[in-house]
């Protein structure tokens, strides 16, 4: 197979303006078919208007889209076709029982009532659905309703899935089945284009990453690449209110840097043992000595404050 035919989507030069902000200001992307590909960014870096962008649904003003061979969005619809959409929030019809909506869905690809009704067992397997296929949208707990989205998108067989969010609003326990899922879905093959702000979530689930901010890329790569690319390897992170202070006088001469966030500090090492040595004799302060995670190198890059 050419490199070529194993990537399933290609983004070059991408751009979207609204009014005069450039929302998504020139990237680039580029996913191999059967990997998971997360794009990450705080609130408003325009990850949404990307994934809209590569569906077609919203016209750029600048670069090329090709998803699945295609160009987009001259052929969009064409591309959609095998390709399962898991948005944002859960746009379940209420009015429906669980097994309706699977249905009323696949009618929209053209497939036929057949069709679907064969296909249901399957997908109500996958979501856990099995004893509910006649129950109504409202009965199901938010975690049921996640998983019925996400297995309304494969009622196509799509060779892509696209998830805006996924696990947003959900229990660790629902985001647990989400994820066991989404494995599920790549060990079949099928290539997976995620946005999330959850860094855990990208660390396991993502083979490769790009994190965006202000509508451009500022770092890609595995996760493991990331981290060990960007950031010291150790960190401590000390509670209580004298944090700061023992970070002024002992930590920040033996680490690499220390940063402050409300009453806890935090300190990247290469070598935490002078730290932790030191922590371990003072009873007032309260401390983590951890790896660091993905959450230490988005938070290095898109800095701390609020984002809304
Ligand atoms: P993210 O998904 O990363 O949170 P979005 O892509 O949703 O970011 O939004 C990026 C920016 O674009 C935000 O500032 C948002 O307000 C703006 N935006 C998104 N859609 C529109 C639109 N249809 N009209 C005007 N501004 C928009």
């Amino acid at each position: 197979m050419s490199i070529r035919n194993s990537v399933h989507l290609r983004a070059a030069g991408l751009r979207k303006r609204y009014g005069e902000h450039e929302v998504v200001a020139g990237i680039d992307l580029a996913l191999e078919a059967g990997e998971c590909f997360g794009l990450l960014g705080p609130n408003g870096a325009g990850k949404t208007t990307t994934l809209r962008l590569c569906l077609g649904l919203i016209d750029p003003d600048g670069g090329e889209i090709e998803v699945l061979g295609m160009p987009v969005p001259a052929r969009a619809r064409e591309a959609r076709r095998r390709i399962g959409v898991v948005p944002q929030a859960d746009n379940l019809d209420p009015d429906f029982t669980v097994e309706e909506n699977l249905l009323v869905y696949g009618r929209y690809f053209g497939l036929s009532e057949p069709e679907v009704r064969a296909r249901i067992p399957a997908l109500l397997e996958f979501a856990g659905l099995g004893a509910r296929a006649a129950s109504r949208i409202q009965t199901l707990s938010g975690g049921m309703k996640r998983r019925l989205t996400l297995a309304r998108a494969l009622v196509n067989d799509p060779d892509l899935i696209f998830l805006d969010e996924p696990t947003t609003g959900l229990d660790p326990q629902a985001r647990h089945l989400i994820w066991e899922r989404l494995r599920r879905l790549l060990a079949q093959g099928k290539t997976i284009f995620l946005t999330t702000h959850f860094m855990d979530e990208a660390e396991r689930l993502c083979h490769r990453l790009a994190i965006m901010d202000r509508g451009r890329i500022i770092a890609r790569g595995a996760p493991r690449e990331l981290i060990a690319g960007n950031i010291e390897p150790q960190v401590v992170e000390i509670y209580g209110d004298g944090a700061e202070r023992w970070a002024r006088e002992f930590g920040q001469a033996r680490s690499e840097r220390c940063e402050q966030a409300g009453e806890t500090v935090f300190c990247y090492a290469r070598d935490a043992a002078p730290l932790v040595q030191d922590l371990e004799r003072r009873e007032d302060l309260r401390y983590l000595h951890r790896h660091a995670n993905l959450e230490d190198v988005f938070l290095k890059l898109t800095g701390r404050e609020l984002r809304d």
